[in-house]
């Protein structure tokens, strides 16, 4: 089994971002997973992107690579500002990316990640297994779906959840319930309404939170006040969107604070016309339990504390994804126990390296650590220049810091930062 320095898990925005830095570099790497594979198989054609186009470029090791670059060149239109990006343009847009900065990727699934002495031993979905010294794991939200206990036992034909969409077309003319109050149920609810289903959302919120249409040209006193970042308008956002070192700085119970009270469900300013008045919404609704009765599934809901039923041909659960590693199937029980702390999140030193010392997480997996831009192809900037650096320095330093001692400990964990 031959050797690499460092293999990359995960072929969408951040792992594609790390291996063209890494490329950049020089260094010895190999990178899996099917390019962009969450984007053009999970998300509904027709979606728009929530995040503004300046702030939905992949960083790149060298200039010319930018959504903006790419939009020039094909002679598409672009606005920074209040544009809302296709998918299908962002889709091109990323393997455009990979095919210009980023070498061969395998298109395979790791089935197994587990520690051998000092080496990361990968098994394949196409048979073969490789070997590593350094792994970084790059699965975006894979894994992490949150649906509520209600809609957890109901078969898989009545009931999903909204992390797996997807083309819509099964639905036409079908009755749909969508719980959850944030951008992706509205969105669905958007294009089902569109596309000819009847979408009803249920939401615990007693209103949308609607964000404003973003506009270039505004005077300087409004652009101090309120300046526009990665994350949205704001100090807050500049903050977060531009310093996810800070952020890491922070004591654990206020970054906890910070990801639990910003950036809550809130409506892209371009769903708005899309949603209101065209989609039946239930505000201050939660969903107490569900059955199937004739081929539907019926929800027991309570509005403003009053029981009633609400009956589909199918449910969508979109309500938002937590961050658990020991959901993933493919670490080892070892690995997956090291890694995590009591939640299942990754404890991250300021590298992005987990407590195993040479296995990383970036990504949306690591906002628990740098911040909710995390969760955004704009933490992209800090993420791989941060880690690609921290690899290229311990690959400088020689092989000293890679004699781990394996005969001590089954886990060489990472030293201190
Ligand atoms: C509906 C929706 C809308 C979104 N809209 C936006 C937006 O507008 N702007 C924005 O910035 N972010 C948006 N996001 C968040 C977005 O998912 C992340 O910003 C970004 O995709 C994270 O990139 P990633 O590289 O970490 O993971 P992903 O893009 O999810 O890529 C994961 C990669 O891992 C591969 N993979 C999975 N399992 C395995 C395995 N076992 N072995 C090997 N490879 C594997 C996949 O094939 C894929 O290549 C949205 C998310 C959702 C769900």
């Amino acid at each position: 089994m031959s050797l690499t320095d460092t293999i990359i898990i995960g072929a969408g925005p951040y792992g594609s971002s790390l291996a063209a830095h890494l490329k950049a570099a020089g260094v010895d790497h190999q990178i899996l997973g099917e390019p962009m594979g969450a984007w053009r198989n999970y998300m509904p054609p027709g979606m728009l992107l929530r995040s503004e186009a300046f702030a939905s470029s992949m960083h790149a090791p060298r200039s010319g690579f930018t959504v903006e670059d790419y939009c020039r060149l094909k002679g598409l239109p672009y606005r920074p500002l209040g544009m809302a990006l296709p998918l299908e343009t962002f889709v091109e847009y990323g393997l455009w990316f990979q095919k210009n900065l980023v070498g061969e990727i395998q298109p395979v699934d790791v089935l197994a990640l587990r520690r051998v002495g000092d080496q990361f031993q990968l098994s394949l979905s196409d048979g073969r297994s490789l070997a590593a010294r350094r792994v970084v794991i790059a699965l975006g939200l894979k894994g992490f779906a949150q649906t509520p206990t209600a809609l957890q036992e109901l078969p898989p034909q009545y009931a999903s959840h909204s992390e797996l969409y997807g083309n819509l077309e099964w639905a036409r003319g079908k009755d749909i319930a969508i719980v959850g109050g944030g951008q992706s149920a509205l969105g669905l609810s958007a294009l089902l309404n569109e596309l000819g289903a009847r979408a009803h959302v249920l939401m615990r919120e007693s209103s949308v939170v609607w964000h404003e249409r973003p506009h270039g040209g505004r005077n300087i006193l409004s652009r101090i006040k309120g300046p526009d970042a990665g994350l949205g308008r704001g100090w807050r956002s500049l903050f977060l969107s531009e310093f996810p070192g800070v952020f890491h700085m922070l004591d654990p119970r206020r970054r906890k604070l910070i990801m639990e009270h910003t950036y809550g469900a809130s409506g892209a300013w371009w769903l708005h016309d899309r949603v209101v008045g065209k989609v039946q919404i239930s505000h201050r609704t939660v969903v107490r339990s569900a059955a199937i009765e004739n081929d539907r599934v019926v929800l027991n809901v309570l509005t403003d504390g009053k029981e009633a039923r609400v009956s589909a041909d199918h449910v969508i659960a979109a309500t938002g994804f937590k961050t658990d590693m020991r959901q993933h199937a493919f670490l080892s029980k070892d690995l997956a126990d090291a890694i995590s702390n009591q939640g299942g999140m990754p404890d991250l030193n300021s590298h992005y390296e987990t407590r195993v010392r040479g296995l990383y997480v970036i990504g949306p997996a690591s906002a628990h650590s740098f911040g909710p831009v995390m969760r955004f192809v704009y933490g992209t900037k800090h993420a791989s220049p941060t880690v690609a650096r921290h690899l290229i320095g311990s690959l400088k330093a020689g092989s000293r810091q890679r004699a781990w001692p394996v005969t001590h400990a089954p886990m060489p964990e990472r030293s201190g930062e």
